[in-house]
């Protein structure tokens, strides 16, 4: 029987102000769907083609129209994120974050290694021995280097280290030359990548993030196929983009490290009025709800945003196969 398309299944587009710039933007931008299932997210960066957002759509779609596999735990547990900052405040951010995992940004442009070495240390005294402190290079050391540098931090006990290097066979070489474990994450950026991670023996673990893996059910498929253990992250999306991430990480069989989804504090405002904040260095697996009023206060003018839907839609559908590409426009 036809129903009316639920209210918001056009969308709501937002722009929120990040409190520090990331990947070179000051503001997170997207479309937020109302359908069946309830909500869900569209925000692929600006500079993705629509054969790159297709997957992010269908992310979204699965969302708002699907929901997700059943969890097999409550909560998640999550890391600190330590950015590029003196030994001070970096101990100050692990004390704040509550969470048993810290994550430090190494290597720096225009840092020492000295500077770094003085980061990690902080952060290990700050966290406690029984802490993990694991450090994230986002592919910016050279093979010898990373070799030396996990050599040095290593005494801070490294829980392993985020994409040292930027190719998959200087991953590869990295990893047999130390005993720290090798963590891809930007070496992954569609679904046939982890398997090339694991053939090419580039990591141990890798990092997986439900938008750009095309949603929760294709995430867990591409998991499986890889058989490496995974680190969920967000792509600094609202905690509608967020909660997609807890559902993969509360529906993966083994969940061994914390995952990077603390990233609601990254962004100065949220749509809903329970944002997915951890709670004891954990997320709780639920799916908050938009506050109509929040939601008002970041909205922008959606006509470009739908259109970048509407196209990432068509490539989906196209890539599914489907001619008839119009007869589910309704679904969103
Ligand atoms: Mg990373």
């Amino acid at each position: 029987m036809a129903q009316p398309p639920p209210r918001d299944a056009a969308g709501r587009a937002f722009a929120i102000p990040m409190r520090t710039r990331f990947r070179g933007v000051a503001s997170r931008e997207g479309v937020l769907v109302r359908g069946a299932a309830g909500w869900g997210e569209f925000s692929p960066f600006a500079e993705y083609p629509p054969s790159e957002c297709a997957r992010w759509w269908a992310a979204c779609h699965e969302a708002a129209e699907l929901g997700w596999p059943a969890p097999v735990r409550d909560r998640v547990p999550v890391n600190v994120t330590v950015p590029a900052v003196g030994p001070r405040q970096a101990a100050r951010i692990v004390a704040e974050g509550g969470c048993r995992t810290a994550k430090v940004k190494v290597a720096e442009k225009g840092q020492s290694e000295a500077e770094d070495i003085a980061r990690v240390e902080a952060v290990r005294d700050a966290i406690g021995a029984g802490g993990r402190v694991r450090i994230d290079v986002n592919g910016a050391w050279d093979v010898d280097r990373a070799v030396r540098m996990i050599g040095e931090l290593d005494r801070f006990d490294l829980e392993y280290v985020e994409q040292p290097c930027a190719t998959l066979e200087e991953l590869a070489r990295v990893r047999r030359r130390v005993d720290v474990p090798v963590a891809a994450d930007e070496s992954i950026r569609r679904a046939e990548d982890p398997l090339k991670v694991r053939a090419a023996g580039a990591a141990d673990v890798v990092v997986l993030k439900v938008q750009p893996l095309g949603g929760v059910r294709a995430a867990l498929r591409v998991a499986e196929a890889c058989g490496l253990p995974v680190v969920v992250s967000s792509a600094v999306e609202t905690s509608v983009g967020l909660a997609a991430g807890v559902a993969l990480a509360a529906a993966l069989p083994d969940l061994p490290y914390a995952c990077g989804l603390a990233t609601m504090r990254l962004l100065e405002a949220d749509v809903c009025a329970e944002p997915l904040l951890p709670v004891d260095g954990h997320l709780p697996v639920r799916r908050p709800e938009v506050d109509p009023r929040l939601l008002a206060d970041v909205e922008i003018e959606p006509d470009a945003w739908l259109e970048r839907m509407a196209a990432a839609r068509r490539e989906w559908r196209a890539r599914a196969g489907e001619v008839e590409a119009g007869k589910h426009d309704r679904t969103g």
